[in-house]
């Protein structure tokens, strides 16, 4: 019987384990280092803000949580060596296996000048596990409703967001010049900002760097900023993007930060050794290598990881990349490859659109309005729609997205 090791309990490591535990003959070894059963992560902003419980966030068990017999909770791969196909674990354990999934997702990446308060003040987390959410909602729920959040990308937004629905008093800073910097141009995130300002008590801060803190019982209880401004405050989060978690595997440094290459079959350089999710980077559908940022393609690398370390022969398509922020009844979103020089702005029906038209084809587009009206754009990138066909559809139609009937007519794809 082969002994295979998963390496991670999130979409990535739960789906393999599903997968592989409905094929005979493998006995599969299903490490994590977090104590809970494999959960939405997604939903941790909203944990933390009380609107949910821990219990509502985790995956059926049929899904291969890591309930599983060969499921170890709590422990960590503290070394993996590819070629002797051995680990070393936290608790000390060692174990071989014949093959082995990377499923160990990111974690938090700390600048510089944060480092001496993150991991040392108690009332500095990230919001990537669940253990943080629960510490940012107990510190919430004592009373202590002050909260700094360094980094305006997605997770820093969305916690924003959730957070101020709880009454607490949120500062979101950021050295940029605008929210959500590595998701859209500035001037469109313009135009989401104002729907994130309203209700609550929220100050945005962009253009703002930390320059230090001020630190009583390994506690922060200020941050100065590098315009001189003080921010008093009970917790601070830790929303500065992301590195993989591959540390861990002999011959990585500390911080890689373009992931794991893999190829089409989801199999690292070294043979045997597969990984999936947000440890790696892959081949998108516009043809460039991107991280893993996304659910969807979490679980559908894993299932083809899966499946290849059973025997089949599977491949991985060319992987959507895309994001979506929703901010009350309004939605930030990008696909594709926004960063070409040929865009054009379309208003469809309520919402504005940019999008991207490069080497005849629609490559990407990014969008701030309504959800109904996104309808039709993402299967525009996916698909690659002909630019002058975009470009008559949107101005002909001006309601929402492409609509069915224009999609109907969408014969001339690139
Ligand atoms: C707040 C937030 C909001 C998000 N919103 C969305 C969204 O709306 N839509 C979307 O598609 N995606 C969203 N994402 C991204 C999505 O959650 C990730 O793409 C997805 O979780 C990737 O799955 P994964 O299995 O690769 O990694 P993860 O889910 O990160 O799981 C990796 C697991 O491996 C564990 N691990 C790491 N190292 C080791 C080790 N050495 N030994 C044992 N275990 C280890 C980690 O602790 C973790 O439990 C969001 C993420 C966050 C944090």
């Amino acid at each position: 019987m082969e002994r295979v090791l998963i390496v991670g309990n999130g979409y990535a490591g739960a789906r393999a384990a599903e997968v592989l535990g409905a094929v005979a003959g493998f006995e599969v070894l299903h490490v994590s280092d977090e104590a809970y059963p494999a959960y939405c992560r997604h939903l941790l902003p909203g944990l933390a803000a009380g609107e949910r419980t821990a219990e509502e966030l985790f995956l059926p068990t049929e899904n291969g949580n890591g309930r599983g017999p060969g499921a170890r909770s709590g422990i960590a791969v503290s070394r993996l060596f590819p070629k002797a196909r051995r680990a070393l674990l936290s608790n000390g354990e060692e174990i071989s296996f014949d093959k082995a999934l990377i499923a160990t997702g990111a974690r938090v990446f700390v600048p510089e000048k944060l480092r001496h308060i993150f991991g040392r003040c108690g009332n500095v987390v990230a919001m990537r596990q669940m253990k943080e959410a629960l510490s940012l909602r107990r510190i919430l729920e004592g009373g202590k409703p002050r909260v700094a959040i360094i980094g305006a990308g997605r997770i820093g937004v969305l916690l924003a967001e959730a957070l101020k629905r709880t009454g607490a008093r949120i500062f979101l800073v950021d050295i940029a010049n605008e929210i959500l910097p590595t998701m859209l141009h500035g001037d469109v995130a313009a135009r989401l900002r104002p729907h994130l300002e309203t209700e609550g008590s929220l100050s945005v801060l962009m253009g703002s760097e930390v320059a230090g803190a001020e630190i009583e019982e390994e506690t922060v209880r200020s941050l100065l900023l590098s315009d001189g401004s003080i921010l008093e405050c009970d917790a601070v989060v830790l929303a500065t993007g992301v590195v993989p978690n591959t540390e861990f595997l002999e011959g990585e440094g500390p911080d890689r930060t373009d992931g794991l290459p893999v190829d089409a079959r989801m199999e690292t350089e070294a043979p045997g050794i597969f990984a999936a999710g947000d440890v790696i980077r892959f081949r998108t559908v516009t043809g460039k290598t991107a991280p893993g940022q996304l659910i969807l393609n979490a679980r559908l690398q894993a299932d083809v990881a899966a499946r290849n370390i059973a025997g089949e022969r599977a491949t991985c398509p060319p992987l959507f990349v895309g994001n979506v922020v929703k901010i009350g009844p309004v939605v930030g979103a990008v696909a594709g490859d926004v960063d070409g020089t040929g865009t054009e702005e379309y208003r469809v029906g309520d919402s504005f659109l940019r999008v991207t038209l490069e080497g005849g084809g629609m490559t990407g587009f990014q969008f701030v309005g309504l959800p109904e009206d996104l309808r039709g754009l993402v299967p525009g990138v996916l698909k690659r729609f002909d630019a002058a066909w975009v470009r008559q559809a949107l101005t002909a139609s001006g309601g929402p997205g492409f609509s069915p009937s224009v999609l109907a007519g969408a014969g001339a794809w690139v």
